[in-house]
């Protein structure tokens, strides 16, 4: 070979050395794009809520593949053939309310493949029925219907109390309430029920539920029940038949003695003998239609304090001098304080004298004007409770009893004996309606729902 033959044929040689050990190197590779290793999906998001369940997972390897980690143990592999195109995950259910992660490793022996498993908690539930309660007549009591999966719990106003029973159980359940009653200088209140988780870590907005209640116009028997025989007007037997048929109230007419005892008349005179001028030895033996004599104010107190339920209503009738009004006022106190029954009493006259003398006494006492010839406006500066007024006088002043409302004052209007004025002075809204027929009233009112 010359010298030049020899040199090529050195780099043919060469040449072709290189190129078997680049094909060798390329089928070593081509070997490698065999193994593949896949798994889909990498994350999942589970809500399996409280069922929890099986999750499937598409895996693609030419090698055995095994699971090696599976913590934590509400999250498990399931694992029965090592050849397997499916992976199972059984998922327990979640009762928690937050959400939880795990990690699931596999492995061909080479790689390594993660699986990221999120599962969403119990969504809590706090819903009720309605969004708002009415209360007027009927009995001042409601439920609501709450369906929860959390514990909660209620926050009320004071004037509202839960029914006995009324723990907290899951799912849909009744709750029941009821009301106190409404106090008389209240014709509405407002407030609103609040039910809230008692976990604060459990995120949930809580429940406000409005509630109102409004006045039912109560009842006053006008002297007492006597619409029936035996039953004379401002009599102990008329005011104990009002209170064993329920009524609210009854109200009495009183005069004081010259010697400071306070009777039951509604006239200045009794068989032509003055009331006021007289001692209340010379009224002692006097005797009512029904044989029993002329009651004290001590006899009506005694009654009411003992029955504890009926409203008195004292009025104290105009005297002939400034002199003997201040007395019966002054008396008139003293045994409603002496009986510690201030709560069950209120005061009206048609004498401002005797009024204002009732509010300077105690700002408290709740006394209200008959006469008819002051505003509400009027009646609120002097510090009044209400206004006592005559149908008449309440029907040519329409504006009267709204404005009283508005300014917190209560309304009681006499004499109503009519069901169409009934319905009037209801649907206007007063607080007391004074009546010679308490039944029939209160029969009415039972139609009101
Ligand atoms: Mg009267």
């Amino acid at each position: 070979m010359d010298r030049t033959f020899k040199n090529r044929f050195l780099s043919i040689s060469l040449f072709l050395v290189i190129s078997l050990l680049m094909l060798s190197c390329d089928n070593k590779e081509a070997d490698d794009v065999k193994s593949y290793f896949t798994v889909s999906p990498e994350n999942l998001v589970l809500d399996f809520e409280a069922t929890g369940g099986t999750s499937f997972y598409t895996v693609n390897s030419d090698k055995t593949v095994q699971v090696i980690s599976d913590k934590p143990d509400w999250c498990k592999a399931v694992l029965t053939n090592v050849s397997f195109d499916n992976l199972k995950i059984a998922v327990s259910e979640n009762k928690e309310f937050q959400e939880r992660k795990a990690t699931v490793t596999i492995s061909n022996g080479l790689e390594k493949r993660t699986i990221r498993i999120t599962q969403q908690g119990v969504h809590p539930i706090l819903t009720v029925d309605k969004n708002n309660v009415f209360i007027q007549f009927g009995k001042p009591e409601f439920t609501l219907d709450v369906d929860a999966n959390i514990p909660f719990h209620f926050e009320l106003p004071e004037w509202v109390t839960e029914k006995e029973g009324n723990e907290w159980r899951e799912g849909k359940k009744t709750y029941a309430f009821m009301l106190s009653e409404l106090p008389d200088e209240l014709l509405i209140r407002e407030s609103s029920i609040m039910i809230k988780s008692t976990n604060e870590s459990i995120q949930i907005q809580p429940v406000a539920i409005s509630i109102t209640q409004k006045a039912v116009t109560k009842i006053i028997a006008h002297r007492g029940y006597w619409q029936t025989p035996n039953y004379p007007q401002n009599s102990l037997a008329s005011f104990r038949r009002a209170i064993d048929l329920g009524i609210y109230g009854s109200e009495m007419d009183v005069y004081i003695t010259t010697d400071g005892v306070v009777v039951l008349n509604h006239d200045a005179t009794i068989n032509g003998i003055n009331v006021e001028n007289s001692t209340y030895d010379d009224l002692k033996n006097i005797k009512l239609s029904n044989g029993e004599p002329m009651p004290t104010l001590r006899n009506c107190i005694i009654l009411a304090k003992e029955r504890n339920t009926v409203k008195l209503v004292i009025e104290i009738k105009p005297h002939s001098t400034t002199t003997n009004e201040n007395r019966a006022v002054d008396a008139v106190v003293q045994l409603v304080e002496e009986y510690g029954i201030t709560h069950l009493v209120d005061y009206i006259s048609f004498s401002q004298n005797i009024c204002k003398r009732l509010i300077a006494k105690n700002p408290k006492n709740r006394v209200a004007y008959l006469n008819g010839n002051l505003t509400p406006d009027a009646l609120y500066n002097d510090g009044y409770w209400g206004l006592d007024y005559s149908s008449s006088v309440l029907k040519s002043n329409t504006s009267w009893v709204k404005r009283a409302q508005n300014l917190g004052i209560t309304t009681n209007v006499w004499t109503v004996n009519s069901t169409e004025d009934f319905e009037y002075f209801i649907s206007m809204g007063v607080n007391f309606i004074t009546t010679d027929y308490p039944q029939n009233l209160k029969q009415l009112l039972t139609t009101y729902k």
